[in-house]
């Protein structure tokens, strides 16, 4: 079976990793499987990339591959079990974060909650391994996964995908650039936001199907400056709401003299123009932020070097996730508000799932006197993704929406009830739930 992934960010990535693991090998008279990953950007890291960068490059998380994240403990538990290898190396370069932080502009600390999932009981009743959230530069895990990837021998072309479709004949392809098309038997969208593959799916014009700007933007980046201490006693990741915006911060290294931190703030309208001003986005930040409480953010600010600039867009629910051989995973299935801190979590359990789905089918399809072909498997797997994929998403997308209202301008009356919400959140765990 010929495989394209369109897209080495986290999705496509750990998609091939699972796809190597798992697979089952075709019966002795087909040529062995082959998946290609095709990625637009080379990768880049620096502050300066965000300057000539637009909007929708940004948005492409890994355009710029600076910025950073939470893999959440059920991220952590795909990647102990693609390796556990794999695991303890995103653990090493990342930082283990035991407690989320809720504090209050302020100064009121609102609550702290273990980010463990020990309590967290599977429908069967097993035991589970107890993982926490785990801080990373998106850089850092993203190196990891492409190390395994180059380990194993797998091959990504950097190769922008403009356009996807099916031709007569019921194959699925991808068009690049200057014209030229490729046919495979599997084509994976895992392209983001702004999925190419997409296009082949979903009529691009029709707005249902279009990524949604979400009226906030993210700001972020990394300095070098001493932990806190209590922050490295605790090692928390520090969430604060203010009237006027929203400020995080924690570790995401194992050094003590380096932190991430990052912003939100309400932006009605996309800026059309490319280019960003890193120093004007310092100077809004210090104005944004003047007045907090916290002495840490004002520290932060000074010394900030502004690395990533995400305007949040989200997919709106589609009606499935591919059809005829093209399938979405990650963002370009259904990219989340950045409040979920899921993004990537979700991305690496798309890839998990469809791969345990596509090794299930194709077991039956190559077994003897089967009466499906690997076609079909293809089109159960991707059928069987959505169905048990969706509603989980689309409940964390519902409770990032709740959450967001508290990043955007509000009166005080409206700043005070979400402090006394996330208040009660710590006090009695069932509010919110
Ligand atoms: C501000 C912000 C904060 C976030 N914070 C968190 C967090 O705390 N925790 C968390 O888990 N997640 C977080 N996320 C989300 C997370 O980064 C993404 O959800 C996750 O990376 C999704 O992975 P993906 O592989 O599906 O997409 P992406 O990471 O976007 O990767 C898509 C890849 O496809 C490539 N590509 C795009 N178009 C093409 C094309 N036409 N042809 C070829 N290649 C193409 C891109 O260059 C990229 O490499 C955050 C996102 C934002 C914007």
């Amino acid at each position: 079976m010929k495989i394209i992934i369109v897209g080495a960010g986290i999705s496509g990535l750990s998609l091939y990793l699972h796809l190597r693991k798992h697979l089952p090998s075709p019966p002795s008279s087909q040529p062995p499987h082959t998946i290609t990953i095709y990625e637009a950007h080379k990768p880049r890291s620096t502050p300066a990339a965000i300057q000539d960068s637009s909007f929708a490059e940004l948005s492409s998380s890994t355009a710029i591959v600076g910025g950073g994240l939470g893999i959440s403990p059920n991220g952590m538990r795909v990647l102990h079990s693609l390796s556990p290898a794999l695991h303890a190396a995103v653990t090493t370069q990342g930082f283990r974060c035991e407690n989320f932080d809720f504090r209050s502009s302020r100064g009121w600390k609102l609550h702290k909650t273990p980010t463990s999932d020990k309590n967290v009981k599977r429908p069967d009743g097993e035991e589970v391994r107890e993982e926490w959230c785990v801080a990373s530069s998106r850089h850092g895990l993203w190196s990891v996964l492409m190390d395994a990837v180059v380990e194993d021998g797998g091959k990504v072309i950097y190769r922008k995908v403009v356009d996807a479709g099916v031709t007569g004949l019921g194959r699925p392809f991808v068009r690049f650039e200057d014209g030229a098309e490729e046919e495979a038997d599997l084509i994976v969208g895992a392209d983001g936001v702004w999925s190419a593959v997409k296009r082949g799916v979903f009529d691009a014009e029709d707005e249902r199907f279009s990524p949604k700007y979400e009226k906030l933007a993210g700001v972020g980046g990394f300095l070098d400056m001493p932990i806190p201490e209590d922050v490295l006693h605790d090692r928390s990741m520090v969430f604060t709401f203010g009237a006027n915006g929203f400020f995080g911060y924690s570790p995401y290294s194992p050094s003590k003299n380096r932190m991430m931190a990052w912003s939100t703030f309400e932006t009605e309208a996309v800026p059309a123009k490319k280019g960003f001003d890193v120093e004007e986005i310092k100077q809004q930040l210090t104005e944004r932020h003047k007045g907090w409480k916290d002495p840490v953010i004002s520290n932060i600010i000074n010394t900030i070097e502004i690395d990533s600039v995400y305007p949040v867009f989200t997919t709106p629910e589609l009606p499935h996730w591919g059809e005829n051989g093209l399938v979405l995973i990650g963002d370009a299935a259904h990219a989340l508000q950045p409040t979920t801190g899921q993004g990537a979590s979700q991305a690496l359990e798309d890839a998990q799932t469809f791969s345990f789905l596509l090794t299930h089918h194709l077991k039956k399809a190559y077994s003897e006197g089967s009466d499906i072909s690997e076609a079909d498997a293809i089109v159960l797997s991707s059928k069987s993704l959505y169905e048990l994929r969706r509603l989980r998403v689309k409940t964390l997308a519902d409770r990032a929406r709740m959450i967001d209202a508290g990043k955007m301008k509000q009166t005080i009356w409206a700043e005070l009830l979400l402090c006394l919400f996330l208040w009660l959140v710590g006090k009695f765990q069932f509010v919110g739930k």
